[in-house]
């Protein structure tokens, strides 16, 4: 009994204190740029300022809220707009249901990529050598730190953090989420402050 109490304080002390690793977690949880708003903020113009030719998309509250089945007008809209600026789009997602995550990319005519088990980059990588391009010039855009930015960043990917898109009833579960990633982030020494500064056009 009296060993129980030592196991669990020292365990949960050793993960939040691993001192060796605070430079990589810093770098591998670290955008290299933050949207202030949701994917649709991200324009044509912060695609090209950046050398961005091809774009690997988280789907869940990064394209539409968590359990929406289809595309919203201003998504298929932002993408018609931005499939004239880069040579590859995909989706690729942790999700397991072609049903849904398939509906949504066979309705913006994009490949995709299910069960990707982000932090991994497996499929990461796989969708980075369908598109033929150098790894840094494919953007990984989500909506999380410690799924879509730290996968990318693994691979040697440029990050995209945007802010998630929400269903109003959703917010209350989803938001605190987010928040404990940024702060245990910054815990473990990411700024979550944007590498390139706020992005002006000029
Ligand atoms: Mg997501």
């Amino acid at each position: 009994m009296l060993n129980y109490k030592f196991i669990i304080p020292n365990s949960s002390f050793i993960i939040f204190t691993p001192r060796p690793l605070n430079m990589t977690w810093n770098k591998l949880l670290q955008p290299d740029l933050i949207l202030e708003g949701s994917i649709l903020t991200l324009t044509p113009d912060i695609i090209q300022q950046y050398q961005i030719e091809g774009l690997v998309l988280d789907v869940d509250e990064t394209l539409v809220p968590m359990k929406s089945t289809e595309a919203s007008a201003a998504l298929r809209l932002w993408v018609e707009q931005t499939r004239l600026v880069v040579q590859h789009l995909w989706l690729v997602s942790n999700n397991l249901s072609d049903t849904r995550i398939g509906g949504i990319a066979r309705s913006l005519d994009l490949p995709y990529i299910l069960g990707a088990v982000k932090p991994s980059r497996r499929k990461l990588r796989q969708a980075v050598q369908a598109m033929n391009l150098p790894v840094e010039q494919v953007a990984m855009v989500g909506d999380r730190l410690f799924t879509d930015v730290l996968a990318g960043n693994r691979l040697g990917m440029f990050t995209i953090l945007v802010e998630p898109i929400v269903d109003p009833g959703e917010a209350i579960r989803s938001y605190p989420v987010r928040s404990i990633e940024v702060l245990l982030s910054q815990v473990l020494g990411a700024s979550i402050a944007p590498k390139s500064a706020k992005i002006n056009k000029h």
